[in-house]
């Protein structure tokens, strides 16, 4: 079969299990697109080609004896913020270049569980930091939809990757929004679970009370197949919650558009900057949810100019705490010949980190010094509380939030907006952290220069059943999800 690539996970899982199609074929299928067009997309950092032919031949093993799950076989790609053993994490940062994980993410070793295929690892801003994936030290990916644009960030590379048939689908993290900003702009479905949902363990850290782990793929039913795998309690992980899981896929047609009290918050519609592309696309969509029998309820979120200002006094300070155990002595880049321990930390530090991991470092040091810490941190978590408590209101009286996922589609490769500039982009999706909620992004349309634009649904928490659900059903009455970037339909 030649076009192997075009397989939904179901579809891919039915074909595996009736044999149609061995795991091997399925894996050499996907490694021969990456050989040949991932030298324009540019999304992996490591292909383990080696490795995966290897857990491809012990799928095709447990699928003839018996003893295969849903998705033995099915190859992924992982972001490359996820700890793999024996292979490179690098964060996309010049200071794990050289850094081999001892042991797997609970995330990867899940999959492994699942007899899922590890294609490779794939880039990203360095440790999450950014929105457009050119901050990564391996350079920037290209979205498929056009190489001249960024597919977004941080999970830029798990975005391109799966927009251009490089991998069915792939795991992310979303801290701010790069789950859901990177599918928005290379038209895929993207989840950001609950806080706690889904293991940390193993998830090189930036801002530990906001990451969280997530499927990026073309469909809410392949979102719901990866959540399967990665959602549920982790002992090594203390923030995840003991909770029962639902089985995403069978709950796949759970909620009905039908009735469903969707929510408009005026104060998101009105944000300066908000394309009127992404505008007219997104509320196109609203109507025709609402032609499926949602009803449309204007509602108000207060605190939606705040957002941007907690969100980067509180990232950043996490960030600055977290990222101090890179010293250059442990692990990580080390500078060369430093004359004392000082220079040591201040050189290993200072040439192993981007430009924008040092602003934030900067910024989060500064909120978290003594003289500042109640006026900037104390005051934001302060604030952080409203923001979540506003959602709370809203969901009193409605089911989900609508939202663009971005207020433009993707930029320019280069654009060189400035950092200010940047953090106005993620106007939309950091709040869903702050407050910890779930979310998702659902393909829409497109611009007049033919990029994807992405509508977001927020939910209360643990409505991820809840959201992939209402996308499914929006999929399954249209088609946006099945359209293909040009390189997509180019074949090996
Ligand atoms: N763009 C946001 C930031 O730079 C969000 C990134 C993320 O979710 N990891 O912090």
């Amino acid at each position: 079969m030649t076009d192997l690539h075009r397989l939904s996970i179901r579809e891919l899982s039915e074909g595996l299990a009736g044999a149609k199609f061995s795991s091997r074929e399925l894996t050499e299928h996907y490694l021969k697109r990456i050989a040949k067009l991932d030298t324009q997309v540019k999304s992996y950092v490591t292909v383990t080609a080696e490795q995966a032919l290897v857990q491809a031949d012990a799928a095709d093993a447990a699928i003839k004896a018996g003893t295969a799950t849903a998705l033995t076989g099915v190859p992924i790609a992982h972001k490359d913020i996820f700890c793999t053993q024996g292979i490179k994490t690098t964060a996309g940062s010049k200071m794990l270049d050289n850094f081999i994980s001892p042991y797997d993410a609970t995330v990867v070793a899940k999959g492994k569980a699942a007899g899922l295929v590890t294609l490779g690892k794939v880039n990203m801003d360095e440790f999450a930091m950014g929105s457009t994936s050119e901050n990564s030290f391996y350079g920037a990916t290209a979205n498929p939809w056009n190489l001249g644009h960024v597919p977004g960030g941080s999970s830029g590379g798990s975005a391109a990757a799966v927009a251009a048939d490089l991998a069915p689908f792939a795991t992310g993290t979303d801290t701010g929004g790069s789950i859901r900003q990177p599918a928005s702009f290379c038209g895929l479905t993207g989840l950001k679970p609950s806080y706690g949902r889904v293991s940390r363990f193993g998830m090189i850290a930036y801002a530990s009370s906001l990451d969280q782990g997530g499927p990026m793929a073309r469909s809410a039913e392949d979102c719901a197949y990866l959540m399967n795998v990665i959602a549920g309690h982790d002992a090594k992980d203390s923030t995840s919650i003991e909770k029962d899981v639902d089985d995403y896929v069978a709950n796949l047609n759970g909620t009905s558009v039908k009735g469903l009290r969707i929510g408009i918050p005026k104060q998101y519609f009105n944000v300066a900057g908000l394309d009127a592309d992404v505008k007219a696309r997104v509320e196109e969509s609203l109507k025709k949810l609402e032609d499926m029998g949602a009803t449309l309820v204007e509602i108000d979120l207060n605190m939606t100019e705040a957002y941007v200002p907690t969100y980067y006094l509180i990232a950043p300070a996490e960030a600055s705490s977290n990222l101090s155990r890179y010293d250059g002595v442990r692990y990580g880049y080390r500078a060369e010949n430093p004359v004392d321990l000082m220079d040591l930390y201040k050189r290993s530090r200072s040439e192993g980190f981007g430009a924008e991991v040092q602003r934030r470092i900067l910024i989060g040091t500064y909120a978290l010094s003594a003289g500042y810490y109640d006026a900037y941190y104390v005051k934001a978590q302060k604030v952080r509380r409203l923001i979540q408590q506003d959602f709370l209101k809203a969901f009193e009286s409605v089911d989900v939030i609508a939202a663009p996922a971005a207020p433009t589609t993707a930029y320019k490769i280069g654009a060189n907006l400035s950092p200010v500039e940047m953090y106005l982009g993620d106007i939309y999706t950091i709040a869903v952290n702050l407050a910890g909620l779930p979310a998702i992004n659902a393909p829409v349309g497109f611009d007049k220069d033919n990029l994807p634009v992405g509508l977001q649904l927020i939910g209360n928490y643990w409505s991820e059943s809840q959201l992939l659900s209402v996308v499914h059903q929006y999929q399954q009455a249209t088609d946006w999800h099945t359209k293909r970037a040009a390189i997509a339909e180019e074949n090996a």
